[in-house]
């Protein structure tokens, strides 16, 4: 399915090379992290497979906050920039809300800026985060209806479940949104025609709380302790109950990674129009 996006996003990229824009992507890391470090590499791989222009800028972790939010202006300002993320986590003397708000609208491609995310409560969307929308581009490209079914959603962050519940809502779903507080879970899951997993912890979801012929799709990446990546859903039993279930790696990550690079051609045809 990323392949797919990326095939549609190449030929967005050579119709707006033919009218002189090269949709640009910056990242602003402050500090070093290895596993930002991880990620960043892969969402540069991918913007230079679609042709994108891509840049990182690299703050050392004791800057001040005014450094970071210098940076973002001048991003904010640069023609040949279309779409700004900052990676997160930024370390904890910096604000990362404050850091966040100060990237224009038009160019906040990771969808963090309450404009954007006001946008999506009121039902029109314009930048919206890259993680739930690559849930949803999922369930779309795999034809999974979503209009008048029962959606649980494990996890109410505001980077994955609360923005994915408003997405879900638009599409016509139930939606129920699960947190660490939910007595019972179970009780839930098992009521859900489409389940996602969002709370970060290694196989939560087991097969006993999954309704045969159920949609599992796994958000959650959890390091093991020797090095491996799980999601949060037991694959192996869960997959033999599910009607569909995506995997941790391979999963929804590379679909959020589709969606960064989409949201920034998108930023860029705005920007263009
Ligand atoms: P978060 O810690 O901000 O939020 C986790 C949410 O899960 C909270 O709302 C919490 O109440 C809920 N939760 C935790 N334990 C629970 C439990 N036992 N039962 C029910 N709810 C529970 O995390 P986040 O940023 O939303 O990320 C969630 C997971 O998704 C993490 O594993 C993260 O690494 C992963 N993630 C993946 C991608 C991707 O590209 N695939 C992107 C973002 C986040």
């Amino acid at each position: 399915m990323a392949r797919e996006v990326f095939d549609e996003l190449k030929a967005r990229v050579a119709l707006l090379r033919e009218r002189g824009i090269k949709p640009g992507l910056a990242t602003v890391v402050v500090g070093d992290n290895a596993a930002s470090r991880v990620y960043i590499r892969n969402k540069m791989k991918a913007c230079a497979d679609v042709g994108l222009h891509a840049e990182v800028h690299e703050l050392p972790a004791e800057s001040s906050v005014d450094a970071v939010l210098a940076k973002v202006r001048e991003l904010n300002a640069s023609p040949v920039i279309h779409g700004v993320i900052v990676q997160l986590p930024l370390p904890r003397a910096i604000d990362a809300r404050r850091v966040l708000q100060s990237i224009a609208t038009e160019k906040d491609v990771d969808g963090f800026n309450w404009a954007n995310l006001g946008a999506l409560v009121d039902g029109h969307p314009r930048l919206v985060p890259c993680t739930p929308l690559g849930v949803m581009n999922m369930l779309e490209r795999a034809r999974i209806p979503i209009e008048g079914r029962h959606a649980v959603v494990i996890g109410r962050s505001s980077v994955v479940g609360k923005p994915l519940a408003l997405m879900l809502i638009a599409g016509g779903a139930t939606v129920t949104v699960c947190n660490s507080k939910t007595p019972d879970l179970a009780a839930f899951t098992r009521a859900a025609d489409i389940l996602v997993a969002a709370a970060g912890r290694p196989k939560l979801v087991t097969a006993d709380m999954v309704k045969q012929g159920a949609v599992v799709i796994d958000v959650g990446i959890n390091r093991q302790p020797d090095g491996k990546l799980v999601g949060d859903v037991d694959y192996g039993p869960v997959s033999a109950k599910a009607a569909a279930i995506s995997p941790v790696p391979g999963g929804v990550g590379r679909m959020t990674v589709a969606m960064l690079v989409a949201n920034t051609v998108t930023a860029a045809e705005r920007a263009g129009a």
